[in-house]
C-alpha cells in the first residue's frame, strides 16, 4: 500500500500528493468547481465524489480496452492512486457534435452532428487562459515531439470510440471531451488527469439534456443531480 506524503500539487478541481513511492501519486478529487478560466468559481456538493468514481469507471474500461492509461487503483471515496507522470503541456479537445467554443468558432449551432471527428490542441497555461494551438506552434515551444503528437490522437481517437460506445448503451451521447497525456518513470506515454463530467459533455440521447459541467458554467440548475444521474447511468449506486 502506497503512503501518502506531502501535497505535490493543488489544481482547481483535485489536489496531487506524493507517495512514499517515487512512481506513484494520490489524485484527491474536490468539490471545488471553475469556468471561464477561473473567472466562475463554486462548488458542487459531492462532486469530488462522484468524479472521483466516474473517472475509476472510465479508466477501468479504457485500461480493459488496451489502452494506457495512469491509473492504478480507487482508494476512498474521493481519492485514487495513480502513476506520477510528467504531464504533456497540452490538452486534446475531441469532439462528435458542435458545441462550447467550436459552435461559436465555426458559426454552427450548437447540437450540429460533425460530419468527421474534430481534435484540437490548447496549450495547457493558466495565465495565457489556454489558447488554441497548431502542431506549428507546439513545434515551436517544444511542447511535444510529432511522434508523441501522432500517439496522443491516435489514443484519442480509440478513447473516442470506447467512450462513444459504453456511453451509447446507456443512453448518453459524447458531444466532446478533454484529454490530458502524461510520460511516466519508464517513458511510457499515459492518460492521465481525468474523464468526468467536468472534462466531457454528455447528453442524454433522446431529451438532449445536459448532463455535465455546462449545468454550473451556464447556471442551469440540478448540477449535482446531473452527476449523480450519470454515475448512476454507469451503473453506480448512490444513496
Ligand atoms: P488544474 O491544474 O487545471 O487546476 P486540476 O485541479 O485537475 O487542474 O489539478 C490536477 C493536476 O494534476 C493537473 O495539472 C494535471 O495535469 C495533473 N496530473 C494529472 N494526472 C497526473 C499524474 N498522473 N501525475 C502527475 N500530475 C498529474
Ligand atoms: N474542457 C475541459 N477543460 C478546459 C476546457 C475545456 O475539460 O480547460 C472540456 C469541456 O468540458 C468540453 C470540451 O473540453 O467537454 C470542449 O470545451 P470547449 O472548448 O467547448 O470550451 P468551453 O465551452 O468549456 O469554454
Amino acid at each position: 500500500m502506497a503512503v501518502k506524503q506531502q501535497m505535490m500539487y493543488e489544481g482547481k478541481a483535485k489536489k496531487v500528493f506524493l507517495t512514499d513511492d517515487p512512481k506513484l501519486v494520490i489524485v484527491d478529487y474536490k468539490d471545488d468547481a471553475t469556468a471561464f478560466n477561473g473567472e466562475k468559481k463554486g462548488q458542487i456538493v459531492g462532486k469530488g465524489a462522484l468524479n472521483n468514481r466516474i473517472a475509476s469507471i472510465f479508466f477501468r474500461l479504457l485500461e480493459s480496452k488496451g489502452i494506457p492509461t495512469h491509473y492504478v487503483e480507487t482508494l476512498s471515496e474521493r481519492e485514487m492512486l495513480v502513476k506520477k507522470v510528467q504531464i504533456v503541456p497540452i490538452e486534446l479537445v475531441v469532439r462528435n457534435i458542435a458545441a462550447g467554443s467550436l459552435a461559436k468558432r465555426i458559426g454552427w449551432e450548437e447540437g450540429t452532428i460533425l460530419p468527421k471527428v474534430v481534435i484540437e490542441f490548447y496549450y495547457k497555461d493558466d495565465e495565457l487562459g489556454d489558447p488554441l494551438i497548431n502542431r506549428s506552434h507546439i513545434d515551436v515551444l517544444n511542447l511535444a515531439t510529432p511522434e508523441q503528437i501522432a500517439d496522443m490522437e491516435e489514443m484519442a481517437r480509440q478513447i473516442n470510440i470506447h467512450l462513444k460506445a459504453f456511453l451509447a448503451d446507456k443512453n448518453l451521447l459524447l458531444v466532446d471531451f478533454k484529454l490530458e497525456f502524461g510520460v511516466d518513470a519508464d517513458g511510457n506515454l499515459l492518460l492521465a488527469d481525468e474523464i468526468s463530467p467536468d472534462t466531457c459533455r454528455f447528453w442524454d440521447a433522446d431529451t438532449k439534456e445536459k448532463l455535465d459541467k455546462d449545468r454550473f458554467r451556464r447556471d442551469l440548475g440540478s448540477v449535482e443531480q446531473a452527476y449523480e444521474e450519470i454515475f448512476r447511468r454507469l451503473g453506480g449506486v448512490t444513496q
